[in-house]
């Protein structure tokens, strides 16, 4: 008898089912469409991520062959490729016909001196019956997909970092949150109007900031210092250098117990994370790789905190398409 291998991952055109526009800075989109019955993950999406194909204006969605999409994608003719960006599911919901992907799109043209890029400027333009493309985990498939890096284990104290793109994120993490969790939460948004109400157990402290006008990443960096108390490790919060320099970091920002861009062991892990207990500390970061390099000299480098107890997650780096 022979078996065929189910391909983990599911290619799908997505029709916009709905769009809402949640803040200035973000509009949520439903998707649903043929095949969405398959959609995973089956459990909580936690920060599960999805590659959308976003067709470029005037061109409808390329069919590609799911088990070579990527060599298909690259082999089509460039004014049809249009691009592929990824992004969260903030949500899968329903079933059957019904079943629906949520994902919240941060509007970054709009708000804020940056260039909109074409996820954003095609979210902002979205219209019910708009097609793009998804790449996303097979329903009961979704351990071979991958794509979800929360990982603490047992551990009950929580350090969450995000800045408006890992909101989506940071949202469906806590949503699936045990009551007991405790711990602190940092979370910048371009502006006071875009902090979204967010369920966080009783335990967990939230700082929501509003950026304004001040450098990116620098009140989150400053907020977490005195949420962990490394202002009295000698030198005063007011003191330290601009903690956030843009370009000061590789080119890519990804470390968890699993995987590191530096290529670099991370001592312990995975064996250990996998055995975080309760009294340990977990840590996750996600946003700009500037912000998020520096939070990681924050708390493995000033709070001593072990690599394998840490997620840290370059989104997207200032001044650089994806
Ligand atoms: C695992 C993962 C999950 C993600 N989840 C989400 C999500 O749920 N929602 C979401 O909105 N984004 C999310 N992102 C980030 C998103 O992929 C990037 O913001 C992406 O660059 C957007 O594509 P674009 O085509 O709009 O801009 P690009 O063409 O990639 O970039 C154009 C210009 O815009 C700048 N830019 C990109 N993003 C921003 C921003 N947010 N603010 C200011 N300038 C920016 C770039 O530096 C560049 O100069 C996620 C990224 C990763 C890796």
């Amino acid at each position: 008898m022979t078996t065929t291998a189910v391909n983990p991952l599911l290619l799908l055109t997505a029709a916009v089912r709905r769009v809402e526009r949640l803040s200035p800075s973000f509009v949520r989109i439903r998707f649903g469409g043929e095949g969405f019955e398959h959609l995973g993950p089956e459990g909580p999406t936690l920060d599960q991520r999805v590659k959308l194909l976003i067709p470029t204006p005037g061109h409808v969605v390329p069919r590609l062959d799911p088990a070579a999409w990527y060599a298909a994608w690259l082999a089509l003719p460039a004014e049809e490729r249009g691009v592929v960006r990824t992004y969260t599911a903030r949500a899968v919901e329903g079933e059957g016909d019904e079943r629906q992907l949520v994902v919240d799109f941060v509007l970054h043209g709009s708000v804020g001196p940056a260039a909109a890029g074409p996820a954003a400027t095609w979210a902002e333009e979205a219209r019910v019956g708009d097609e793009i493309g998804l790449l996303a985990p097979r329903r009961g498939h979704e351990r071979s997909f991958g794509g979800i890096e929360f990982a603490p284990a047992d551990a009950r104290r929580l350090v969450l970092v995000a800045d408006e793109t890992a909101v989506p994120a940071l949202a469906s993490i806590a949503e699936a949150l045990p009551a007991d969790a405790d711990g602190v939460v940092v979370v910048e948004v371009p502006d006071a109007t875009d902090f979204l109400d967010v369920p966080f157990p009783p335990g967990i402290e939230a700082h929501w900031i509003a950026r304004g006008d001040r450098p990116r990443g620098t009140q989150t960096v400053a907020t977490l210092r005195e949420c962990l108390h490394l202002d009295t490790l000698g030198r005063r919060v007011e003191d330290q250098p601009s903690p956030v320099r843009a370009g000061d970091l590789d080119d890519d920002v990804w470390e968890t117990a699993l995987y590191s861009s530096s290529g670099d062991d991370v001592a312990g892990a995975p064996d250990e994370a996998a055995h975080l207990g309760p009294d340990d500390t977990y840590a996750w970061v996600a946003g700009d790789s500037d912000t998020v390099k520096a939070c990681r000299r924050l708390l493995v480098g000033e709070g001593g905190m072990p690599r394998h107890q840490v997620a840290f997650m370059g989104y997207w780096k200032q001044g650089r398409a994806s």
